[in-house]
C-alpha cells in the first residue's frame, strides 16, 4: 500500500529524512516510534505530500504521491492533482482541529460534500454509521466544545475514514489527551486494524503498538535504525539506539 524510496526532507539547513526506505503492506500496521525530533511527523506529512520531497519517491496503492511524469521528469502536481491523491489516505493529528461551529456531523460530512462531491443523501448514512461505529452515536448534533478531549478524537477518526481511505496515518493521536480518555480512542483504532485497514500509526503507547502492530519500525536522527514484529523490536532490540530509547519511555 506504501512504498517510500530514499526519501530526503530537509528545512534549512536540517536534514529531518535523510533517505527513509518503508514499505507497508496491504492491512498492515506500523507503528513508528522514536525520540522527539527524530523525524516521525514529517516522514506521515510526506506520504500525504502536506511536505514536499527533496528527493526520494513515495507511492500510495502504486501511485506516487504528488508527483507525476511530464517531459520524461518529475514535477509536482497541479493542486487538485495533490487534493485527488490526499483523499485517498486519511490523517489524524494530535490536536484534532475539528471545526467548532459545525456540529460532529457537519464535521463527519463536509469532506466527501465538498472535496468528493457527494450528495448528503448519500453521505449521511455512512456518517452516522461512522458515528455509531466511534461509540459517538448519540453526539451527532452536538458541538465539538461539548464533548471530551477523547470523544472530539473519536470524531476526527470518523471524518477521516467518511472520506472511505485506502490508508490511514495517526500522528499521536492520544498524546493530548487525559490519560483516562487515551483507552476509548485506542480501542477504536483497534477495531479499525482488526477491520483490516492499512496503518502508520505514530504513537508512544508501547502497549498498543505490542498489541495492536504488525511490524515497529523505530527512527532516529531521520533514519529508520531498526524495524521488526513488536515482540522482538520492543523485547529484544538489536541497536543500541533503539536500547536507549526505550530505556527512557519506560
Ligand atoms: P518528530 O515527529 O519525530 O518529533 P518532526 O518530523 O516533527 O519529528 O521534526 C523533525 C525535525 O524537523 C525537528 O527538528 C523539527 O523541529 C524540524 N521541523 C519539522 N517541521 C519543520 C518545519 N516546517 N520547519 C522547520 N523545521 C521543521
Ligand atoms: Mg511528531
Amino acid at each position: 500500500m506504501v512504498r517510500a524510496r530514499q526519501v530526503r526532507k530537509s528545512f534549512g539547513a536540517l536534514q529531518v529524512l535523510q533517505g527513509v526506505d518503508l514499505e507497508v503492506q496491504r492491512g498492515e500496521v506500523v507503528c513508528l516510534i522514536g525520540a522527539s525530533g527524530s523525524g516521525k511527523s514529517t516522514l506521515l506529512r510526506c506520504i500525504n505530500h502536506l511536505e514536499s520531497l527533496d528527493g526520494g519517491r513515495i507511492w500510495v496503492d502504486g501511485q506516487v504521491v504528488g508527483y507525476e511524469l511530464r517531459g520524461g521528469r518529475l514535477h509536482e502536481k497541479s493542486s487538485a492533482g495533490i487534493c485527488r491523491d490526499r483523499t485517498q489516505t486519511g490523517m489524524v493529528f494530535q490536536h484534532f482541529n475539528l471545526f467548532a461551529h459545525m456540529t460532529v456531523l457537519e464535521n463527519v460530512m463536509l469532506a466527501p460534500r465538498t472535496v468528493l462531491r457527494q450528495r448528503p443523501a448519500e453521505i449521511l448514512p455512512r456518517a452516522l454509521a461512522l458515528l455509531e461505529r466511534v461509540g459517538l452515536a448519540d453526539k451527532a448534533k452536538a458541538y465539538p466544545r461539548q464533548l471530551s478531549g477523547g470523544q472530539q478524537q473519536r470524531v476526527a477518526i470518523a471524518r477521516a475514514l467518511c472520506m472511505e481511505p485506502k490508508l490511514m496515518l495517526f500522528d499521536e493521536p492520544t498524546s493530548a489527551l487525559d490519560p483516562e480518555l487515551v483507552g476509548d480512542v485506542l480501542q477504536v483504532m483497534r477495531d479499525l486494524a482488526a477491520s483490516g485497514m492499512t496503518m502508520i500509526v505514530v504513537t508512544h503507547e508501547m502497549g498498543f503498538a505490542r498489541e495492536v502492530a504488525d511490524r515497529v519500525v523505530f527512527m532516529h536522527g531521520g533514519q529508520i535504525v531498526e524495524q521488526g514484529p513488536p515482540a522482538q523490536l520492543l523485547g529484544d532490540p538489536q541497536h543500541e539506539r533503539t536500547r536507549a530509547f526505550l530505556s527512557a519511555v519506560r
